[in-house]
């Protein structure tokens, strides 16, 4: 979050859009708005400048201190990979996404992954506090393994499942980012040795740095996914899709 774009990054995520607009999962065009508007509308967020399909789900920004230009793409098929099939669910990728729009601009300072905890924390105490169902999305995060991007699912779903609590003691128009975000400190100290324990462990089979800098705010680590998917047209004969995924994988690096 703390890297910037140049305009040269910049127009390599915009050559992103489209690449995958996918309908597999079952959502259409205007669900994904609803779920964008809804999120927006309830963190007092302008809707994103740009949004569409594309090769990955994530928020970018050309300002991060403004949410005035903010971008947000989405994968279908990632996304239904995962397991994200309802509306529930899509609501609540796209609120992980609007609170990363949120920390930017009020220029909150935390860690790779602690940034990644507070999305999936804040979102849970909207569900609570909204009774938006969370089983799928909470499912759909505990299977995904983490690396130097994201925190291991199995830690993401702790955090997910405390705050959906907590919302769920709250009133529906309760709601401060500044008084979520001392929640989720208190928890965040609470489990500051397993997020350690956490960290060491996937460092030494991942090998990465967790220093690394992305500059666009992933809902996953993508990576992995990208280059699962070019094995698997690969071994159809399917060069072109490929290569796109490929192309893909290794933007997800940079
Ligand atoms: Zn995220």
């Amino acid at each position: 979050m703390e890297d910037f774009f140049n305009e040269m990054s910049y127009q390599e995520i915009l050559n992103r859009f489209d690449i995958d607009p996918s309908t597999a999962s079952g959502f259409t065009e205007s669900m994904v708005h609803d779920s964008i508007v809804g999120a927006s509308h309830y963190f007092g967020l302008p809707i994103p400048m740009i949004f569409g399909a594309g090769d990955t789900t994530g928020v970018m920004s050309m300002d991060n201190t403004s949410p005035f230009d903010d971008v947000l793409m989405y994968n279908f098929s990632e996304l239904h990979d995962l397991g994200i099939n309802d509306k529930a669910s899509l609501d609540l990728v796209m609120s992980h996404e609007s609170i990363h729009r949120v920390l930017s601009a009020t220029k909150h300072d935390y860690g790779v992954w602690e940034n990644e905890l507070a999305c999936d924390f804040l979102t849970a105490m909207r569900a609570g506090r909204e009774g938006i169902n969370i089983d799928i999305f909470k499912d759909a995060i505990e299977s995904t393994l983490g690396g130097s991007t994201h925190p291991s699912g199995n830690l993401r779903a702790d955090f997910i499942q405390k705050a959906y609590e907590l919302g769920q003691n709250q009133i529906e128009n309760d709601f401060s980012v500044e008084k979520d975000l001392i929640a989720f400190q208190e928890h965040l100290d609470y489990r500051s040795v397993d997020i350690e324990v956490c960290k060491s462990t996937l460092l030494s089979l991942s090998n990465e740095m967790f220093a690394d800098s992305h500059n666009i705010s992933n809902f996953v680590n993508d990576k992995d996914w990208h280059i699962k998917e070019a094995q698997w047209h690969t071994e159809r004969g399917e060069h072109s899709e490929a290569n796109e995924h490929i192309r893909s994988a290794k933007m997800c690096s940079k």
